[in-house]
């Protein structure tokens, strides 16, 4: 299993302290970034090792590698010094030097104190991750063959960049010390799944917080985050894995509800979030990591349906797959946001049943994903609907399918809403955090309506919804339908009834 680091990243001596009485109990070992010290601070880490009793990294990065010496005006000569001091001093476990550099003395003074040398590549622009597989595992196998442990912690700016270092990690695989990740976003699942990349340990560093120090790399989790919700400590070679994809996807809530199921459930499992710009490139890296069930959202539900092997009748009818399943003779596609929706309804309706919704009228907004699990759902319950979109085109083309109306997302189809609606389903992105403070229908007026329901959860309240609110209208974002196609999902990946 790959150990748990926390870089420490204080610039007072006090500071890493407090950051290591704050998640001892989660960490394995430390990193001590003396750069990120303050000058009259650094002499004080002489003490770290007795201190502490956990193995310790010593590293002093340079500003090309991440790092923040010379912002003082200190020489390398100067790192040099203070690299052999702290080794002759004893007590650290591991030093970490550049690759790219000789640094004989201070490789001297690690042998003759017994550290073992990290050998590390630190790539900020993202190019190693374009190279040829061969040629990043013959980089790794070269400072693994000289005794040193290698290190690369590459930028990853994509999928295909996600895929080339998952690849990677099996060519490398005979390789047993070593750490491999990707920073950024998209690198993310290199450091919660560490183990399967065959890293000893993976980077995490404090939460951040008022006057708190940012991470020491772009990406890293916090250690307590990295144990409570991803379980780390406990992924193994049968841990079951599963995620969720999209693009953003940093804002999802569904690894909170997939990774407390799993834990109530007593389940070996861990639920990932995994940034994805490439569809195709994802599904293949998901396959080498042997993933068995995968969350789709926004833009990618069209694209995952048509990369799939099987696809039910949900996911076909709706023409986007929410949910991914892999079994043995391929993957599979499903859809469980109509099921999810259909199940909020009545109640926020006040509604006895389903069977209530035949003959009303709702105004579905968008005509993409989210919008056909509607559309679906609700012509099947019986309602009638119009449906507008800003590209009109789609919208015509998913009500001449469920025989519904169907118009532009603008005043012109003022005259379609005359009468009013029981139900508005706001279904598009406009609204969705970051974009926070947009309308997208903000000529519409929601009075007489019984619900407006958006889709969008992150904000709890969007415009749409404080404008409906505020002359009366009952609202619903879309939480409820979140979790109750979670629910559905999670059924499907383990056979286990979701807990609370
Ligand atoms: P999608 O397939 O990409 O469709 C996006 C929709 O938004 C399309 O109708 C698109 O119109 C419209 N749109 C995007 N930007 C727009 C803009 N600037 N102005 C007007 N319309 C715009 O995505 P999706 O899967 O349907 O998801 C859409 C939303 O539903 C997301 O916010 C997602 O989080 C939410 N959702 C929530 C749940 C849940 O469980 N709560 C489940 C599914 C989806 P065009 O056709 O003109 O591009």
């Amino acid at each position: 299993m790959s150990s748990l680091c926390l870089c420490l990243t204080s610039s007072s001596f006090n500071g890493a302290i407090a950051q290591l009485e704050r998640y001892g109990e989660y960490i394995d070992m430390a990193e001590m970034r003396l750069d990120l010290l303050n000058p009259d601070e650094r002499h004080k880490a002489l003490k770290l090792p007795q201190i502490t009793g956990i193995p310790l990294i010593l590293t002093i990065r340079l500003p090309q590698d991440g790092g923040k010496w010379g912002e003082f005006g200190e020489s390398e000569e100067e790192r040099i010094l203070l690299f052999k001091k702290m080794l002759e001093s004893g007590g650290w476990t591991f030093v970490d030097l550049e690759d790219n550099r000789l640094m004989a003395d201070t490789q001297a003074a690690a042998l003759s104190s017994g550290v073992r040398i990290i050998r590390s590549v630190h790539d900020f622009q993202g190019s190693l991750l374009n190279l040829p597989v061969a040629e990043i595992s013959g980089q790794i196998r070269r400072i693994a063959d000289k005794g040193y442990i290698p290190k690369i912690a590459t930028r990853c700016t994509g999928s295909r960049q996600l895929l080339t270092l998952a690849r990677t990690a099996v060519s490398t695989e005979s390789v047993k010390d070593k750490v491999l990740l990707g920073m950024d976003e998209y690198g993310i699942p290199s450091r919660i799944l560490a183990h399967r990349f065959g890293s000893l340990w993976t980077y995490s560093s404090a939460a951040g917080g008022p006057g708190e120090p940012v991470s020491a790399a772009s990406g890293q989790l916090d250690p307590e985050t990295l144990t409570n919700l991803y379980r780390f400590r406990d992924i193994d070679d049968s841990t079951a894995l599963y995620g969720v994809t999209g693009n953003p996807i940093a804002h999802s809530l569904s690894p909170e509800l997939h990774n407390r199921w799993l834990q109530d459930s007593g389940l070996n499992g861990t639920y990932i979030p995994i940034r994805s710009d490439d569809m195709a490139a994802l599904v293949e890296t998901c396959d080498i990591w042997g993933l068995k069930g995968l969350s789709v959202t926004v833009p990618h539900k069209k694209k995952a349906l048509s990369l799939c092997d099987y696809a039910d009748i949900s996911a076909r009818s709706i023409g986007a797959a929410n949910t991914l399943l892999r079994g043995g003779d391929g993957w599979r596609a499903r859809n469980t946001d109509a099921e999810g929706f259909l199940k909020t309804l009545p109640a926020a309706m006040n509604l006895r049943s389903i069977e209530e919704l035949n003959g009303k009228k709702a105004l579905i907004i968008g005509a993409g994903g989210a919008a056909r699990a509607a559309v679906y759902a609700l012509t099947k319950a019986g309602m009638k609907l119009v449906i507008l979109n800003r590209t009109i085109e789609k919208a015509r083309h998913l009500a001449e399918e469920t025989k519904q109306q169907w118009g532009a997302l603008s005043p012109e189809s003022f005259s379609l809403l005359e009468g009013g609606v029981d139900l508005a389903v706001q279904t598009t992105n406009v609204g969705m955090f970051p974009d926070s403070s947009s309308d997208p229908i903000p000529w519409w007026n929601p009075s007489g309506c019984l619900l407006v329901y958006d889709m969008i959860y992150q904000p709890e309240e969007t415009v749409l919804l404080a404008r409906s609110r505020g002359v009366g209208i009952n609202t619903k974002n879309g939480s409820g339908m979140l979790e109750a196609q979670a629910r559905i999902q999670f059924e499907l990946f383990t056979g286990r009834k979701a807990g609370t």
